[in-house]
């Protein structure tokens, strides 16, 4: 008898786990100095700060209970504080709704503003989060290129003016996972622009904003423009595991997501985000937080860009890591990162090789380095493991 199941749907015909994901479960062994993770440090996580909130949460069994789906509502008070003052304009709770992190809000995002079929423009390289969200939803994607300014608005101008209609746009405008790079301000403005014009979505994913190294980064594309749905995130500022993540968007959306979460998850946790919005209240224990996770990671950066040119000279080319987790660079002597890879990891370190992250280009001779989970040291002997694994 054989033992054949019923069926799966179809929305998972063509998802899948690459060969790159694959080999890098590996990296978890010890001996080998990871760059390809893409995780926040865990000993700069406020451990202290978080058990002393959740002794708080948990003093009255009440709070224990189900929550709006919305979110808790003083974090989405907090949250709405905060947000007025990125975006320069009063955001009312109404227009603020919490996550099981920002991921969740991609997906449910997906699901309320595309039916299938529907144009989504992401950046290319892209974040592979958003290209699972957009692939499983069955929009069609079409991939901008970034360069050192961020999106190239004129290429999505072009499109436009070719009479693709998308749906969507997705852009991370800071500190660009994984390419590194901040949209400047003429180009955030320019992107807006269009949004309004053509009458598309925006959505602007930005869980990197705040962690800039010597200067914050430019006003979010969404103070330009209605049509701009801003994500942002704790994880990367306190901690993955709290899961938190917000929208700010218009309150039609925000309704249209609530229906959506209802039948996702009820709500989210009552209990993290009770803890993450008394962290994020007390806003002077905060900006002190925060500033010791920008240098130590600026720290890091600063290490790892310096080790690679010393030892690559102009064999890579990389960003500056003015910011965020990443650094991405590209060999100008034809190597193949994939196929590096491997070899690598027999040296003893991991990346993630640029085709991982590839849309339309491939990006062959490229590689996503992240810098925050080891001191400079460490991020030196990695340099030296890459440069003895390429011979
Ligand atoms: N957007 C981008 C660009 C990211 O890099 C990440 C995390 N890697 C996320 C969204 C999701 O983060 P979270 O769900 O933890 O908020």
């Amino acid at each position: 008898m054989s033992l054949a199941y019923p069926p799966l749907s179809s929305r998972l015909d063509g998802l899948q786990s690459s060969a790159i994901r694959d080999l890098l479960k590996l990296t978890a062994r010890g001996d080998i100095i990871s760059l390809a993770g893409g995780l926040p440090d865990p000993r700069l996580m406020p451990l202290d700060r978080i058990a002393a909130a959740t002794e708080a949460a948990l003093s009255e069994r009440a709070r224990l209970q189900y929550t709006e789906s919305a979110g808790w509502g003083p974090l989405l008070e907090v949250l709405a504080g905060r947000e007025s003052a990125r975006l320069g304009r009063p955001v009312p709770v109404e227009e603020v709704f919490v996550t099981h992190g920002s991921q969740q809000a991609l997906s449910l995002l997906a699901e309320v503003l595309l039916d299938p079929g529907a144009l989504v423009v992401v950046e290319d390289p892209a974040y592979v989060g958003a290209l699972q969200v957009f692939r499983a939803a069955g929009a069609r994607i079409v991939a901008v290129p970034l360069d050192a300014e961020g999106m190239r608005v004129d290429v999505l101008s072009d499109l436009l003016a070719r009479g693709e209609r998308p749906a969507l746009v997705h852009t991370v405008s800071n500190f660009h996972n994984p390419r590194g790079v901040t949209m400047s301000a003429q180009r955030r403005a320019g992107l807006a622009e269009l949004a309004a014009r053509h009458n598309f979505w925006v959505i602007e994913d930005d869980p990197y904003g705040e962690l800039w190294f010597d200067r914050p980064v430019p006003d979010p594309v969404a103070t330009y423009s209605r049509n701009v749905i801003r994500l942002s995130s704790a994880s990367k500022i306190l901690a993955p595991a709290l899961r938190a993540g917000w929208m700010v968007a218009p309150a039609a959306v925000c309704r249209g997501v609530e229906l959506l979460k209802q039948g996702a998850d009820l709500c989210g946790s009552a209990l993290t985000q009770q803890i993450t919005a008394d962290l994020l209240a007390d806003t002077e224990w905060l900006a002190a937080h925060v500033n010791t996770v920008r240098s130590s990671y600026g720290e890091r950066a600063k290490a790892l860009v310096t080790e690679l040119r010393t030892r690559f000279g102009d064999r890579i080319v990389s960003t500056d890591a003015a910011g965020g987790m990443f650094v991405w660079a590209d060999f100008t002597d034809g190597t193949d990162t994939a196929a590096l890879l491997p070899r690598a990891v027999e040296h003893g370190v991991a990346f993630v090789p640029g085709a991982a992250f590839a849309v339309s280009t491939d990006y062959r001779h490229s590689m996503r380095l992240c810098f925050t989970t080891d001191e400079p040291e460490t991020l030196a002997e990695a340099v030296d493991r890459l440069h003895r694994a390429i011979g």
